[in-house]
C-alpha cells in the first residue's frame, strides 16, 4: 500500500481538489491512504480566530465568517447545492460556534487545538466527498480515534503502541474497499479531546500511518519540484536533489528546512520505507527520493534560513561563572516553556541561545529568567545554516550583514545574522 500526503497549497482551491482526484485516479494499482492538510492558509486564519476568541476581540465573528466563506465558495464550485457535504461541513463549523460562544478557558494550547483542528476536519470531508463524486470509492477516517497522543496540546506526543494497534486493527480492511482519506496534523487524547502534532505536522501523520501499515512508500505532493537546496522564496537559483539519504534529510529538517516536517523521516527510516517528494502540478516528474542510499556526493550545498530568531544572552547577576546548576535551571525553563533551542554557545560568564521568536513563550521564559539572571537579547535575526559549505558561498551569504554568532563543524556552518 501507499500513503499520499497533500499539503494546504495543493488543495487551496477547487482546481487543486480536482487535480488531487486526477493524481489519485492514475495511481490506484495498490491500496491508497491519503492524508490531507487544511486548505490554503486556513490554519493561519484559524490561529488568528483563536487569538481573537481568547482576547474576545471585536473582529472574531468576521474572521470566522471569512474562513467559512472561503470553504463554501470552493464547495459551490465542486458540488450541487443539495449535496450532503454541505451539511457535513456545516456541522464541523458548528463545533467552532459552540466553542466560541463560551467564555475562553484559560489553557490557550487546549483552545488552540479544538479550534485549529477544524481546518483539516473540513478539508478532508470535502476531498473525500469529491473523490466519491468523481467515481473514486473513498472513505473518511477520523484520525483522532487512530493517532493517540498525550495531552500536550499543540505538540501531542504519539503513543505508538496504542496507535499501531488501532491502525492495524481497522485500516487494512478499509483500504480493501477503496481509498481512505484522513486529516493530517491531528490526534486524540484518551479523554477524546483533539490534539495537534505541531505546525506542518501532516507529513508526520503520513509517516505514522505508513510505519504502522508497513507501506511501500510515502509521497508528499508539493508546490515545488522536489527537495531543493534552498528556499525558492529566498533564493533565485535553486537546485533540486534527485536523491537524498534519510540521514541528510533528517539533518536538513532539523536545521529548519521547511520542505518536510522534522518528525517525518525517523519512523520511515526505521521501517525502511522510501519517501518521495513530488510536484503536484507535474505528477509525472520524478521529484526527490529519500531512502537509505549512502553514496551521494554533495556538489550543491544545502542552505537553510530560519527567520524571526531571538538571540538571548544570559549571565548571573554578579557576573560569576555560569555553573552546571545555572545551566540546569536555564534548560528547565526552556523545557517548561516549550522553547526549542536552535543554537547555543557557552562562555565563562554568559550563556547564549538562539530560538524562534514566539511572543507567548518568550514572555513566560523572561518571567522565569529575570529574577535570577541578567538577560540581554536581540530580535528579528536570521539563523543561516549551510551544509556541505564552500568558503565563497559563506562570504556571499553574509555580505552586508552582521554576524552575531558563528559555529563551524566539518559539514555544517551556522550563523546568526542581523
Ligand atoms: N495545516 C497544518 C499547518 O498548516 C498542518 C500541515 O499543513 O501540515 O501547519
Amino acid at each position: 500500500m501507499q500513503v499520499y500526503k497533500f499539503g494546504g497549497a495543493s488543495v487551496k482551491d477547487a482546481s487543486g481538489i480536482i487535480n488531487l482526484s486526477e493524481i489519485v485516479r492514475k495511481n490506484r494499482e495498490t491500496p491508497l491512504l491519503i492524508v490531507v492538510s487544511a486548505m490554503g492558509k486556513t490554519t493561519n486564519a484559524l490561529e488568528k480566530l483563536t487569538r481573537a476568541y481568547v482576547d474576545q476581540a471585536d473582529d472574531m465573528q468576521f474572521i470566522f465568517e471569512e474562513i467559512k466563506q472561503y470553504h463554501y465558495e470552493i464547495l459551490h464550485q465542486l458540488f450541487a447545492p443539495n449535496h450532503a457535504v454541505f451539511d457535513e461541513v456545516e456541522n464541523t463549523f458548528v463545533e467552532i460556534e459552540w466553542t466560541i460562544e463560551d467564555e475562553p478557558h484559560d489553557d490557550f494550547d487546549f483552545i488552540y487545538d479544538q479550534i485549529v483542528s477544524i481546518g483539516e476536519l473540513v478539508s478532508t470531508r470535502i476531498v473525500n466527498a469529491y473523490l466519491n463524486k468523481a467515481g473514486i470509492a473513498s472513505q473518511w477516517l477520523d484520525v483522532r480515534g487512530y493517532i493517540h497522543t498525550d495531552n500536550t496540546y499543540r505538540e501531542g506526543k504519539v503513543d505508538w503502541a496504542k496507535t499501531k494497534q488501532s491502525i492495524q486493527q481497522d485500516v487494512p480492511a478499509l483500504l480493501q474497499k477503496g481509498v481512505v482519506v484522513t486529516p493530517g496534523f491531528l490526534g486524540g487524547t484518551s479523554e477524546n479531546f483533539t490534539t495537534t502534532l505541531g505546525r506542518e505536522g501532516s507529513d508526520y501523520t503520513a509517516s505514522i500511518f505508513a510505519a504502522c501499515l508497513n507501506a511501500d512508500s510515502v509521497t508528499i505532493w508539493k508546490d515545488v519540484p522536489g527537495v531543493l537546496n534552498a528556499d525558492p522564496k529566498l533564493f533565485e537559483a535553486t537546485v533540486k536533489y534527485d536523491e537524498l539519504s534519510y540521514a541528510e534529510a533528517i539533518e536538513m529538517t532539523y536545521y529548519g528546512a521547511s520542505v518536510i516536517h522534522p518528525k517525518t523521516i525517523k519512523p520511515l527510516q526505521n521501517a525502511k520505507i522510501p519517501l518521495l517528494v513530488k510536484p503536484f502540478l507535474h505528477p509525472e516528474e520524478p521529484g526527490t527520493i529519500i531512502s537509505e542510499t549512502q553514496h551521494i556526493v554533495f556538489n550543491t550545498p544545502v542552505i537553510i534560513v530560519k527567520q524571526n530568531q531571538v538571540l538571548l544572552s544570559i549571565s548571573t547577576k554578579d557576573y560569576s561563572f555560569i555553573s552546571e546548576d545555572h545551566l540546569s535551571e536555564i534548560f528547565g525553563l526552556f523545557a517548561s516553556t516549550h522553547t526549542k533551542v536552535n543554537i547555543m554557545q557557552n562562555s565563562a560568564v554568559s550563556f547564549t541561545v538562539c530560538f524562534d521568536d514566539a511572543p507567548e513563550k518568550f514572555e513566560k521564559l523572561m518571567l522565569g529568567l529575570q529574577p535570577a539572571f541578567r538577560v540581554k537579547y536581540n530580535t528579528e535575526l536570521s539563523l543561516i545554516t549551510v551544509r556541505h559549505y564552500k568558503q565563497g558561498l559563506l562570504k556571499e551569504l553574509t555580505t552586508g550583514k552582521i554576524v552575531l554568532l558563528e559555529q563551524i563543524s566539518r559539514n555544517t556552518v551556522q550563523m546568526v545574522v542581523k
